[in-house]
């Protein structure tokens, strides 16, 4: 890549509990591209584990609210309808891809939309799961959410998964080193061509 190249975004959505966050790692890991991934706010409190400024930048409705009005978001929704909040600040987009990094969001479709649409250029990947079956398994798995909470994750998957094709690139999670390697091809062959020109 030339030097000083202006980085790339690339959109990664899929269903809840379709491993996205297990398979990024693993690409940040083995991918030669320079990824670098944003880090979301969201109002939702953290799961155990979760760390602030890591995992998400944890915030009040009121925070949230203070920086959305200030234009500070990327793109931001409510996710679940349930009142809580996610969005990409442009601090976590705007720096990375002035360097030269290539910025990964984790987002939903509604946010892709948008990061579609201010960049046409974006990479974009939907993740599949194996099968419907398997997703809703997983969520129940994760035994962190009430059963209201995965019964609505569950419907929104079916509407996420509705929305796959205005992805640039599908990969099914059915097994991960080989979902990984995908993914890893893929960004290969955007570094490649960005060489090239
Ligand atoms: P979770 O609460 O399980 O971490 O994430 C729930 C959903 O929120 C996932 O589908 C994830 O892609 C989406 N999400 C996470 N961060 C953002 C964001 O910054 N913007 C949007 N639009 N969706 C997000």
């Amino acid at each position: 890549m030339a030097e000083n190249a202006r980085g790339k975004l690339v959109v990664v959505s899929g269903p809840s509990g379709v491993g996205k966050s297990t398979l990024l790692a693993r690409v940040l890991r083995q991918t030669e591209v320079p990824l670098v991934m944003s880090v979301s706010a969201t109002t939702r409190p953290p799961r155990p584990g979760e760390r602030d400024g890591v995992d998400y930048h944890f915030l009040s409705k009121e925070a949230f609210a203070a920086l959305r009005g200030r234009g500070e978001f990327l793109e931001c929704f409510e996710v679940f309808g349930k009142g809580d909040w996610y969005g990409t600040l442009n601090s976590e987009v705007t720096p990375g891809l002035d360097q030269g990094k290539w910025i990964v969001l984790e987002i939903d479709v509604n946010g892709a939309a948008v990061v579609q649409a201010r960049y046409p250029e974006a990479i974009t990947i939907f993740i599949h799961p194996g099968s419907v079956e398997e997703l809703e398994r997983r969520l129940r798995g994760r035994g962190t959410e009430e059963e209201s909470v995965v019964a609505r994750r569950l419907a929104r998957a079916r509407d996420e998964l509705a929305s796959a094709g205005q992805y640039r690139h599908q990969v099914i999670n059915d097994d991960l080193d080989r979902a990984v390697g995908e993914v890893c091809d893929i960004l290969k062959r955007y570094a490649d061509a960005a060489q090239r020109d």
